[in-house]
């Protein structure tokens, strides 16, 4: 299976930034077909690199996400962006992200309606689980990682379940610098597996893409694309520098 890189842009880079931003990483990039690359820019940016991707088709494997997305299709909801209304233009979605759970106070049902959402349209959900800090110093990690999980795919079935990425990201890892060892992230997506499996059956546990976030650099990347089991990255920091991220896929390539 190809390894999934994601890049989440976060809210940086105008439109013509984000542009600059893919033409640089693309010019940098291996010509070698080893992963997919999605590019989660900042929605405003997202019809213009959709016809950009277009352009490098025939060259990489290249999709486009969106950060967030709400969970009804269409209403008075001011501010809001709907999968109905993006579904022609991203293949991806990022839901729950832990910048969105701490400071738009989305909780787990929000979530599960996001998931389910973007489902009903066909956008593959990048689902992001993972403990904070003072969680882990409880030892909590497990419990709140199958917590999310249970209430985030609480209204998924078996089939639908395959569509969906999960993104273990360690809260206290995400933009400190402080990365996950490798034993860790091996356990946690032994964890998750493990859950999926138990409540889907064997063989969706060990169907389901499984990425790991958090801090992810160049020098660290290989580390976690050699784990069992982690089909990729969710890279943040490092995939808005066009240096370090086309190094990070190509790390994935070789
Ligand atoms: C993220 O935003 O999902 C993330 C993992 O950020 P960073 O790579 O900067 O830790």
């Amino acid at each position: 299976m190809k390894k999934l890189i994601v890049g989440n842009w976060k809210m940086f880079t105008t439109t013509a930034e984000a542009e600059l931003l893919v033409e640089r990483v693309d010019k940098k990039m291996l010509p070698t077909h080893g992963s997919e690359v999605v590019f989660c820019p900042p929605a405003t940016a997202l019809e213009t690199l959709k016809n950009k991707l277009a352009d490098l088709k025939h060259k990489h494997s290249f999709s486009l996400g969106i950060q967030n997305i709400y969970d009804q299709d269409e209403g008075p909801f001011t501010g809001e962006i709907s999968a109905a209304q993006v579904k022609d233009v991203v293949q991806y979605a990022i839901v729950g992200h832990s910048e969105r759970r701490r400071l738009f106070h989305e909780r787990d049902t929000d979530i599960a309606k996001k998931v389910a959402a973007c489902l009903r349209h066909d956008i593959i959900p990048i689902l992001c689980v993972g403990e904070t800090l003072t969680e882990r110093e409880a030892k909590h990690s497990k419990r709140v990682v199958i917590d999310q999980l249970t209430a985030d795919l609480g209204y998924m079935t078996a089939q639908e379940l395959e569509r969906i990425v999960i993104a273990y990201e360690p809260v206290w890892a995400i933009g400190t610098g402080n990365f996950a060892r490798p034993e860790e992230v091996t356990e946690m997506i032994t964890v998750i597996r493990e859950h999926i499996e138990e409540h889907y059956g064997e063989i969706h546990g060990g169907s389901v893409r499984v990425l790991y976030g958090g801090s992810v650099e160049p020098d660290n990347a290989r580390m976690y694309l050699k784990i069992a089991g982690c089909d990729g990255l969710l890279v943040g920091g490092a995939s808005i520098n066009y240096i370090k991220f086309a190094e990070i896929i190509n790390t994935s390539h070789s």
